[in-house]
């Protein structure tokens, strides 16, 4: 028996789906599967989230592409669910849709000064560096010496290391040319990253910790006292996970290896809470109250400090959207193991919230397929997207996103980088559509 899958969202989760049901083909059942993308692009995040020069996480790409050129696979970018099809209509359309939407939105501080200008979502900056089409007219001012990034986990890592590593370290990298050029002419020598629990508290994986002593143009600074706190506190607790020793080691090598005297500095802040963002117009200054743990409860000191700054990127984790009419809890879909209702599922962070490294999409995907199949009814007799969309609606398939792809690369080898992206929606969709 055959059925027609609708997968929403051309990231890892959509493309690990995708390669689930490519692989549960047999003679029982067979899928065949539509991809369908908002964006003129495929790649969810390793397009539009993962760090420059990061390039190693992007070569999943050639899995995706490899899924792609399965048979009964086909991509529908430029298509935008909730806008160009309703999900009712696609839940007709379709024997089973599966939802890899993501948790695109950030979460707020929910703090005064929050909307003053240049104060961003890592949403928002991360996307406009590696050239997501709706960020790259995003203004922000680099004409400060200190920026805040606050949040204690791995965007806020990528967003610092962008924020205060020499440019020149870009340069052969797939950054998009106007972040390249905007960083390039920035003043920001300081970055101060702040979390506001204790340093074994953070949400930093060890791979990213460890990476930071390799910035050559850059101090990292860790304050010892923090660590060595946090260091007594952990073996007070006696059993505890593995990880949080390492990444605390990790910390406290960096914190009392000397310093180069350099003048770009990343400096570590733990138990520092935003309070308020102050500035007339524009970000000039953010309070903290200083936080402490006592019996391991952190509950705030009394104390306050603020620190000046030009620029504050928020990275304190992601939402999902609830424009599909479908319930939402924070950053997920609300689902039971990948079902959310009727013929409808969701997987990755749509479905488990904005956590998790991109492989860890894999065994997720695998999950919900498997749930899919033994929910599996007789197939309808269903009519896929085509009829959904307006005659004239320009659908990018996998042949026009392969031109796309082509141009970049060709564009990128130039300059001896692994691409240089289009930023502009319209030239994306020309080139995506030219015959
Ligand atoms: P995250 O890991 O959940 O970290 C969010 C941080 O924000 C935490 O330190 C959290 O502190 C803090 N926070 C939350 N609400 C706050 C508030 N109101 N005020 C101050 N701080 C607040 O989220 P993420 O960094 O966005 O990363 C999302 C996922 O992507 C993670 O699984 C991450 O590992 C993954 N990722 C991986 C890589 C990589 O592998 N290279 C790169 C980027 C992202 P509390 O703990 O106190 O809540």
């Amino acid at each position: 028996m055959k059925y027609k899958i609708a997968i929403v969202g051309a990231g890892p989760a959509g493309y690990f789906t995708a390669q689930a049901f490519q692989r549960a083909n047999n003679k029982e059942h067979s899928f065949s599967i539509d991809m369908i993308e908002r964006l003129p692009t495929p790649w969810g995040l390793i397009r539009s989230g993962v760090a420059p020069d990061h390039p190693k996480i992007k070569t999943v790409s050639k899995v995706f592409e490899k899924i792609a050129r399965e048979n009964d696979f086909r991509l529908f970018a430029n298509v935008e669910l909730g806008k160009d099809v309703s999900l009712r209509d696609l839940r007709e359309a379709y024997d089973i849709v599966v939802l890899a939407t993501g948790s695109p939105k950030s979460k707020k501080l929910g703090i005064k000064g929050e909307d003053l200008l240049n104060c961003l979502p890592a949403s928002s900056f991360v996307s406009w560096y590696n050239g997501h089409p709706d960020f790259s007219d995003l203004e922000i001012d680099f004409n400060c010496d200190t920026a805040i990034v606050i949040g204690a986990g791995n965007v806020a890592i990528d967003v610092a290391r962008i924020l205060v590593n020499d440019p020149s370290e870009l340069e052969r990298t797939d950054i998009a040319e106007h972040a390249l050029k905007s960083l390039k002419s920035s003043s920001i020598r300081k970055v101060i990253v702040c979390g506001r629990r204790g340093p074994e508290h953070a949400a930093f994986t060890l791979s990213e910790l460890r990476e930071l002593p390799e910035l050559d143009h850059v101090d990292v600074i860790f304050d010892n006292h923090q660590l060595n706190d946090a260091t007594t506190r952990v073996d007070k607790l006696g059993v505890i996970e593995k990880d949080i020793r390492l990444n605390i080691l990790a910390m406290k090598s960096i914190a009392e290896s000397r310093k180069k005297g350099l003048k770009r500095n990343l400096e570590f802040r733990f138990l520092a809470n935003p309070v308020e963002i102050r500035g007339s117009q524009k970000v000039e200054e953010v309070l903290f109250s200083s936080n402490e743990i006592a019996e391991g409860k952190i509950r705030p000191s009394g104390q306050y400090f603020s620190i000046n700054s030009g620029l504050v990127v928020t990275a304190i984790g992601y939402e999902s959207e609830d424009n599909l009419g479908l319930k939402v809890d924070g950053g997920r879909i609300v689902n039971i193991a990948g079902h959310v209702e009727h013929n409808v599922y969701v997987t990755g962070w749509a479905k488990r919230g904005p956590v998790g490294v991109i492989g860890t999409n894999k065994s997720d995907s695998a999950d919900v397929v498997q749930l899919i199949i033994q929910n599996l009814k007789a197939p309808k007799n269903c009519a896929g997207i085509v009829s959904l969309l307006r005659s004239d609606h320009k659908v990018i398939n996998q042949v026009g996103w392969d031109k796309i792809n082509a141009s970049e690369v060709i564009a990128g080898e130039l300059s001896g980088k692994p691409r240089q992206k289009e930023v502009d929606w319209n030239r994306l969709i020309n080139l995506g559509t030219i015959s």
